[in-house]
């Protein structure tokens, strides 16, 4: 038996029945980490002798207690644009490499009481923005199922680690797809929660109105067991709430819908081969499918580049060389406050960060703001009509995650259009605030292929349990 294989809940029980120790997870995740991360670079930090002192501890409370939570002693690995106090959290961007965070994030603390084992933090795309993981000032982060290919974006060191199995778990953040995408590019499980389901305290904010932090996982249990111990209220967020509501449905009695958009222009000949053959594996249980319209669905990008970019310009602004992080402020000649401003912005933030932080400010400038930025919310209310006239006819919608199989690195790095095509699936689900979950399918070329659950508001469960049905026909 092979530790890091391990699902939390084989994990949990091994503990339990001390069939290992919690020292010996933790070093067997460790182990990996160092002999794969070098090639992959999934972890931008990794916390060997806490991660040790907290095993040991753990390891104590098994020998003392008989209660031990879900994720005692677990190992996991945190997006470097979450919180852990006294660490580093550079989101992947030179203007914090040398940020300390002063606190814990909500989703951390929660972690951090459940005795969970925090290994490190993971590369992504600087401050989430973007789909393939290049984007880091800290070096892209490779695809572990194929070293040529990129593991998805923007949680690409959270993806690539779970994958690589170097963590149990990890948490990824999801503006437009960055939890979802990466899970489907690695061929591992991701679940964008409900808007306002799990606390953003603590998460450096790229577009707080579509912002969420999710699990990325092996599988959907262990999916649903790391949500249902970070989700819930926190009056540091005032957009967080409480929820509890139990499934209604069985699996084998849900109706799916497809949107047609899933089967015409600008989805991968390859993609809708293996959507079909999802679609033919469902019908075979007798699932109900129909495909559904979505008429706003196509408008998705469009509004998304607009209202992101709006709420990254005004988010970013923070990032001025006083404030935060780096600073050309200690230059023997500088004078000028707004010259600080401009150099440590000029010099510090990447290519794409000032680029969006450019559209966003034209968007929401004097004499275009109606233009874009009030039209585009317009539109993102009139996509939330449109999934809610469609849940009136079927209880979930299925698509495939990305319209593209994983792609080579540097295919797309010139070309920021592709490179936002990526989200076409996904950023619906953001837009209205809806819950959604990729979960594996079975390979295409030899490169992981990912379907997409959409559900209503906080309709989690529905989502978990017919993934867990979905994983095992996937199986048998
Ligand atoms: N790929 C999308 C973007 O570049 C999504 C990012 C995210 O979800 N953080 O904006």
């Amino acid at each position: 038996m092979e530790i890091c294989n391990l699902s939390i809940k084989e994990l949990h029980q091994g503990l339990i029945q001390k069939e290992f120790s919690t020292r010996e997870v933790v070093e067997s995740f460790l182990e990996r980490i160092y002999r794969l991360n070098p090639e992959l670079n999934a972890y931008l930090e990794v916390f060997e002798k806490e991660a040790i002192e907290q095993a040991k501890e753990v390891d104590e409370v098994i020998l003392t207690s008989k209660e031990l939570s879900n994720l005692a002693g677990i190992p996991c690995a945190i997006k470097d644009n979450i919180l852990v106090e006294g660490k580093r959290c550079t989101a992947g961007s030179k203007i914090l490499e040398n940020y300390i965070a002063a606190y814990d994030a909500t989703v951390v603390k929660k972690l951090k009481k459940q005795k969970a084992i925090i290994l490190g933090k993971t590369n992504l795309d600087e401050f989430a923005m973007g789909s393939s993981g290049e984007h880091s000032a800290f070096g892209a982060t490779k695809n572990p199922l194929n070293l040529e290919y990129v593991p998805g974006g923007s949680s690409s060191g959270s993806a690539c680690a779970t994958a690589a199995k170097m963590c149990a778990f990890a948490l990824g953040s999801d503006t437009g797809g960055s939890v979802r995408q990466p899970a489907s590019f690695c061929g591992i499980v991701g679940l964008k929660p409900t808007y306002g389901a799990v606390s953003r305290f603590g998460l450096i904010a790229m577009a707080s109105s579509l912002d969420q932090i999710g699990p990325l996982a092996k599988n959907v249990e262990d999916a649903e067991i790391v949500f249902e111990a970070i989700k819930g209220k926190d009056e540091k967020d005032s957009t967080s709430c409480e929820f509890d509501k139990s499934e209604e449905k069985e699996p084998k009695k849900i109706k799916i819908g497809i949107p047609k958009e899933c089967f015409g222009e600008g989805i991968q000949k390859e993609v809708v081969e293996g959507l079909k053959n999802v679609v033919k594996i469902l019908e075979q249980e007798k699932i109900y499918i129909e495909e559904i319209d979505i008429p706003s669905l196509k408008y998705g990008v469009a509004c998304y580049y607009i209202v992101m970019p709006s709420e990254v310009s005004s988010n970013l602004a923070r990032y001025d060389g006083i404030k935060y992080g780096m600073s050309t402020l200690t230059k023997p000649d500088t004078q000028d406050l707004i010259e600080v401003y401009f150099e440590t912005r000029e010099k510090f933030l990447g290519k794409e960060v000032k680029r969006r932080i450019m559209l966003g400010t034209y968007c929401l400038s004097s004499g275009y703001y109606d233009a874009y930025y009030l039209r585009a919310q317009k539109v993102r209310t009139k996509i939330g009509l449109d999934f809610k006239e469609a849940f009136k006819k079927v209880d979930l919608i299925l698509t495939p995650t990305s319209p593209t199989l994983p792609f080579k690195l540097g295919e797309r790095l010139e070309d920021p259009l592709s490179m936002y095509m990526a989200d076409f699936l996904t950023v619906p689900a953001n837009l209205a605030g809806l819950p959604a979950i990729s979960l594996p399918f079975k390979k295409i070329n030899n490169l992981p292929f990912g379907i997409q659950l959409i559900a209503p508001a906080f309709c989690e469960k529905r989502l978990f349990n017919f993934g867990k049905f979905f994983e095992q026909i996937c199986s048998t």
